[in-house]
């Protein structure tokens, strides 16, 4: 009967500090393995977004913690990418504002709204096998992943290249926003790989990726 058993999806887990090229090389993976791609950052972002609309006092934890009761967003899976949409509206372009980077350490720190995330980040797996990037994937989100990776860059080199993207924001707070909360603070998980890529471009960052993961998956399939 075991041979019936369908495998569960395979989650490659890539968190990291801010700027330190998650996105792209998350993409990177994901497309070359074929698999969906999940950005929880812009879950976080979109719910802060959600929270500056309805005038919500994002460091009034328990405003905040009564918007994930309130609105009812949904997870859709669009070209190889899972959006979480409001109203069937996904606020691509408004998440990216710095008002937007500003309020979201606050928002992601109550723990309400991380079990809330969590829960939903949990589900995206009925899309099928994941590259999920973002601060707690492996520590937290999904801790029971063999496929995890740490992505750092020198603070000068992250500020080089958010500015670069026409993007002034205070990196070092946000970090430190991140790694000093209570609910699943930004960490190394026990296992990660962790990569730093100052010196590095994405093309090598993704290939070391994708070579770790392909030498996993064969020790895996030789038992
Ligand atoms: O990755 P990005 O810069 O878009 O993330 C925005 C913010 O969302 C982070 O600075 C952090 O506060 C929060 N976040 C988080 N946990 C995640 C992903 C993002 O706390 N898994």
């Amino acid at each position: 009967m075991d041979s019936f058993k369908t495998k569960p999806p395979i989650v490659i887990a890539i968190d990291g500090t801010s700027a330190s090229g998650k996105s792209t090389n998350a993409r990177r993976v994901a497309k070359a393995l074929n698999f969906i791609y999940v950005d929880t950052g812009a879950m976080y972002r979109t719910l802060s977004w959600y929270c500056l609309q309805h005038k919500i006092d994002v460091e009034y934890e328990r405003a905040v913690a009564g918007a994930c009761t309130k609105w009812k967003p949904a997870l859709e899976c669009v070209d190889g990418e899972v959006h979480l949409t409001v109203g069937g509206y996904y606020p691509a372009a408004e998440i990216r504002t710095g008002e937007v980077s500003a309020a979201v350490p606050h928002v992601a720190a109550v723990p309400k709204v991380r079990a809330w995330m969590k829960k939903k980040q949990r589900e995206c797996i009925r899309f099928g096998d994941l590259v999920m990037e973002g601060r707690d994937i492996g520590t937290n989100v999904f801790p029971e992943t063999d496929f995890k990776y740490y992505l750092d860059a020198h603070l000068e080199e992250r500020s080089r290249r958010r500015a670069a993207e026409g993007v002034q924001e205070n990196l070092a707070a946000r970090d430190l926003r991140d790694s000093q909360r209570a609910a699943a603070p930004l960490m190394v998980a026990l296992g990660a790989k962790v990569i730093n890529n100052s010196q590095m471009s994405a093309e090598e960052t993704s290939a070391l990726i994708l070579q770790d993961i392909k030498a996993r998956l064969k020790r895996d399939l030789n038992g």
